[in-house]
């Protein structure tokens, strides 16, 4: 695929407009930004046709492939048919959707609501949580990212994503961390922090948790082995429910399940998405059980994007590409192939602490000495910055911006693995 000529501004013109109309708290990763212009598939492209490997894939993002040809056209046809008309009146677009989407969940997961973003999504469950049971107290894990608006900032629990707001109502729990944590892999022995969180601060009776199958943003963590399941019990006994956020760990991610909380061995009570659900068209879901569900049905719930035909007539076509591509298999295969292929590099270069995480949601945590895993803060910027030089876009993060982030779309192959870490190995 060769992209067009370009003919827009210049990434310095974008950069001067960018600097003058948009929010100064906007940041980006290079010393000299990119201007990204094309996407195809696992590629994206500047404003001189210079092809980049995606290895960050929008943040977790782009499960099929940017512009997939079958979802591009998926939301043309809607486009042209029917862009818009509101929830209260009937459409297939998104009922087909919805039945789709409950078809992939276990248990009596099958009432979906539509949302517009990962953040919206866990508002709602947390607020249906809430509602469901009468109680204020959430319990979340440090470490964790579950968006940016009042309550989901609140669950949130790295201070780089925090402002001064009012969160109340959440308890952080200590993060199941296999490489830092004090407890290794022993995650049983995490679990109890929640209980001494119950027991301590709180009623005895909470409202909910809340976690993500794999920490995202903080860094690809794990939680440790028996974490989970352990908590899930704690939980169900103090009355609260349980929601997984699969914003980035779900549609097949992690390889060996469609998602991320079935590597552990739980059914929640609410399952929260996002991301992956679209491919990039900006669309999130909250799906729960139909008991659950009449918590909401007391009074109205209403948004006006939720739902609109063109997103879900796009996360159908999704969904189906999947499916038919299976490309949950290939990122079992390739992430498989990719890690053992990171773990070589780890014996080779000092600097890499630690290579973690499933499928095609990988993490390499770069550490100044091992023994003490002091965080390798600058020298991954330049690290970064040399990839890029080399035709390579990774992710970063972790709460010392240390880590890594391999998040490629999963159409991702073992050639483009082999690519990813020659160019590494620098
Ligand atoms: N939950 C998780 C696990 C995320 O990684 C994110 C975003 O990175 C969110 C929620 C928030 O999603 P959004 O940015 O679409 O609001």
């Amino acid at each position: 695929y060769t992209p067009p000529p370009y003919d827009g501004p210049s990434a310095d013109e974008v950069l001067r407009k960018r600097a003058q109309f948009l929010s100064p708290s906007l940041f980006h990763f290079y010393k000299k930004p990119l201007n990204i212009v094309d996407g195809k598939m696992q590629y994206l492209f500047d404003e001189n046709g210079r092809r980049y490997l995606d290895v960050f894939g929008g943040i977790a993002t782009v499960s099929c492939g940017h512009c997939h040809p079958e979802v591009v056209e998926a939301v043309i046809k809607q486009t042209k048919k029917l862009q818009h008309s509101t929830i209260v009146y009937l459409n297939h677009a998104i009922a087909d959707f919805a039945e789709a989407l409950a078809s992939k969940m276990p248990g009596d997961l099958k009432v979906v609501f539509f949302t517009n973003s990962g953040t919206e999504a866990n508002e709602l469950a947390l607020m249906i949580t809430r509602l469901y049971t009468g109680c204020q107290d959430i319990i979340s894990i440090r470490n964790s990212y579950h968006g940016n608006a009042a309550g989901t900032m609140g669950a949130t629990a790295q201070s780089i994503w925090k402002f001064n707001i009012v969160q109340s109502g959440v308890h952080h729990a200590i993060n199941p961390d296999q490489y830092r944590g004090i407890f290794g892999s022993e995650g049983p022995k995490y679990a109890r922090d929640v209980q001494e969180i119950i027991d301590f601060g709180t009623s005895g009776q909470v409202a909910g948790f809340i976690s993500e199958a794999i920490q995202g943003v903080g860094g690809i963590m794990e939680l440790a082995p028996g974490y989970l399941p352990a908590v899930y019990k704690i939980i169900k006994k103090a009355g609260g429910l349980c929601i997984a956020d699969e914003v980035q760990s779900g549609f097949g991610r992690t390889g060996t399940h469609f998602w991320g909380f079935e590597n552990h061995g739980v059914i929640p009570d609410i399952v929260t998405m996002a991301k992956g659900i679209g491919n990039g068209i900006p669309i999130g879901a909250v799906i729960t059980t139909p008991e659950i569900a009449q918590a909401l049905t007391r009074r109205s719930y209403f948004n006006t994007f939720g739902g609109n035909p063109v997103c879900t007539a796009g996360g159908h076509a999704v969904l189906r590409v999947l499916e038919k591509e299976k490309l949950q298999e290939n990122a079992f295969t390739v992430g498989s192939y990719l890690k053992d292929r990171l773990k070589e590099l780890q014996k080779k270069h000092e600097i890499i602490g630690d290579v973690r995480g499933r499928g095609l949601m990988l993490g390499v945590e770069l550490v100044t000495d091992r023994q003490s895993k002091t965080p390798a803060k600058s020298e991954i910027l330049h690290v970064m910055d040399e990839m890029k030089d080399m035709g390579v876009l990774v992710g970063k993060g972790g709460f010392y911006g240390n880590v890594f982030r391999i998040t490629p779309p999963l159409c991702f192959t073992k050639q483009d693995s082999d690519f990813f870490v020659d160019v590494m190995d620098i």
